[in-house]
């Protein structure tokens, strides 16, 4: 079991646990859809599927993660960050989801 580290020694930009491990969690809600219309990124709305509780939800790969995650070169980063879905931006880094997601993450890589 990973030790919880304090929120201020957490770095998303070396992590991104919470966008990797599981398809169908990452709700994509109606005024997320807007604002990819508004942005000028309607193509964003078909990287949407069925989620869990009959939401929508952020189309995952084979290993659960995000398809939007990763730039070149940069693995943890979002590519769609000044679009993404309000649910990212709320998920607080050093709550509980958030080690919740490191420790699930720690265990699938086998760490
Ligand atoms: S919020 Fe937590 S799980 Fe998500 S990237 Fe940041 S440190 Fe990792
Ligand atoms: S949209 Fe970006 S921040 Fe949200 S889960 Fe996907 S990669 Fe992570």
């Amino acid at each position: 079991m990973s030790a919880e580290v304090p929120a201020e020694e957490l770095d998303c930009l070396t992590c991104s646990a919470c966008c990797r491990g599981h398809a169908g969690v990452i709700p994509v809600s109606a005024s997320d859809l807007l604002r990819f219309e508004r942005a000028g990124r309607p193509e964003l709305a078909l990287r949407i599927v069925p989620g869990h509780f009959g939401d929508e939800a952020m189309e995952t790969d084979e290993r659960g993660a995000c398809v939007h995650l990763g730039r070149p070169g940069l693995p943890h980063h979002c590519s769609i960050y000044d679009v993404r879905p309000d649910i990212c931006g709320e998920f607080e880094r050093g709550s509980w989801q958030c080690h919740e997601a490191r420790r699930f993450d720690a265990r699938t890589r086998g760490a």
